[in-house]
């Protein structure tokens, strides 16, 4: 099964599909927007609310879909 890339329409190889079944870019794009997915990763404050003193308790990563806009022809 093959898909074609969302941003600019080429063939993803099958191999690429194997190793990332949802990505939606082929590996130029990927690598030119810089992937599927754009990771946020944020610092939990367990602090006191009013507190200056911070205390970091662990880090919370979030993943989110990017975006993907179809290149223009050139
Ligand atoms: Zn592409």
């Amino acid at each position: 099964m093959t898909r074609q890339c969302q941003r600019c329409d080429d063939w993803i190889p099958e191999a690429r599909l194997g190793a990332l079944p949802d990505t939606r870019l082929c590996l130029e794009c990927s690598k030119e927007i810089g992937g599927d997915y754009v990771t946020y990763v944020t610092a939990e404050n367990t602090g006191k609310p009013g507190s200056l003193k911070k205390n970091y308790g662990s880090w919370s990563i979030k993943r989110k879909l990017r975006p993907i806009i179809p290149k223009k022809p050139e």
